[in-house]
């Protein structure tokens, strides 16, 4: 069983784009700005959002954080993203999700200019990744192929099984493993809630990506020897024995499922710095794609 390990895949992506915006000074005349909008105070989002924005300083990016009260109004939002859009100073914008219920968050989503959207979620983005077109990939399935990819690990002719058909990860790695492209090649197995026989799919997977948000959910009877397995999940779950009170488990019982891994991704320390890579990938692109526009 060989470990997956997101921070080194990511760190060596982080020095890549580095180098790659500093050594072309003709096309980056300033470094490439991601902003990001954050609303209340919901404390996962609050980490995600920090590391987001350490990771910018880490390579020269610049940043720019908009926070807002949980009370802000969509009106609010929405101007705040039309200004965002028409920021030449601007490359990339982030609204960390979720957002508090009297917004509507697809609303939200829409105002970004796909040009700026580096999250990915916009459905002109969404629309050319099903379509096999060039785009903004929302960053967690974007992170997950990366990471393959940091690996050389050959996915074509797979059997791919998906657990999770969130249009966030879930619905968007199955379209990206399923591409005529490396790594993808794969046959995909979409699974969700409403699937019958759960472990008959994943007992047949040669690769399982695991994106359900439920503690240890899939064990080791559930998978073949040799396969390889990405765990997406990102769950707090508590333990007094933590200065914060939990700790961080993700969507597989790694303890079951790990000796029966050719490949497997750690939590934390597999997907989610992944993601953080894929962000700044996106935002690198939608910055050098604003300049050649300029
Ligand atoms: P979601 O709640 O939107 O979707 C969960 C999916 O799991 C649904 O499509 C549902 O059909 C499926 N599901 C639920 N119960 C099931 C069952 N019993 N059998 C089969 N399928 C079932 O969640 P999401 O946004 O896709 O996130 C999934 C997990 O990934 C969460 O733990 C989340 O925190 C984590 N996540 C991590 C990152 C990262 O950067 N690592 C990014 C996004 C999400």
């Amino acid at each position: 069983m060989e470990l997956l390990d997101g921070r080194i895949a990511s760190q060596a992506i982080q020095q890549q784009l580095a180098e790659a915006w500093r050594s072309q000074p003709d096309l980056f005349n300033r470094p490439p700005h991601l902003a990001c909008v954050l609303v209340g105070h919901h404390p996962p989002s609050e980490t995600y959002v920090a590391s987001k924005i350490k990771a910018c300083t880490a390579i020269g990016f610049q940043s720019s954080l908009l926070r807002f009260p949980e009370t802000v109004t969509q009106a609010q939002l929405l101007d705040t993203l039309h200004q965002l859009n028409a920021d030449e100073d601007v490359d990339g914008i982030l609204v960390q999700l979720p957002l508090p219920k009297h917004i509507d968050e697809q609303a939200i989503i829409e105002a970004i200019h796909p040009d700026k959207d580096v999250d990915g979620f916009h459905p002109v983005n969404m629309g050319r990744l099903a379509n096999g077109l060039p785009g903004f990939v929302p960053a967690t399935p974007y992170g997950i192929l990366l990471l393959l990819g940091h690996y050389q690990i050959s996915t074509r002719g797979m059997h791919a099984v998906v657990i999770g058909r969130s249009h966030i990860v879930g619905t968007p790695v199955s379209l990206l493993l399923s591409r005529n492209r490396e790594p993808g090649n794969c046959t995909v197995t979409l699974c969700h809630s409403q699937t019958r026989n759960l472990s008959q799919f994943t007992r047949e997977a040669d690769l399982i990506v695991a994106a359900i948000g439920k503690p240890g959910f899939l064990k080791g009877d559930m998978v073949k020897q040799g396969a390889i397995v990405v765990d997406v999940g990102i769950n707090r779950i508590p333990d007094a024995g933590k200065k914060s009170g939990f700790r961080l488990v993700g969507d597989v019982d790694f303890a079951s499922v790990a000796p029966r891994c050719a490949y497997i991704t750690p939590v934390p320390g597999g997907v989610g710095p992944m993601t953080i890579a894929a962000l700044l990938k996106n935002t690198y692109e939608a910055a050098r794609l604003h300049r050649q526009r300029s």
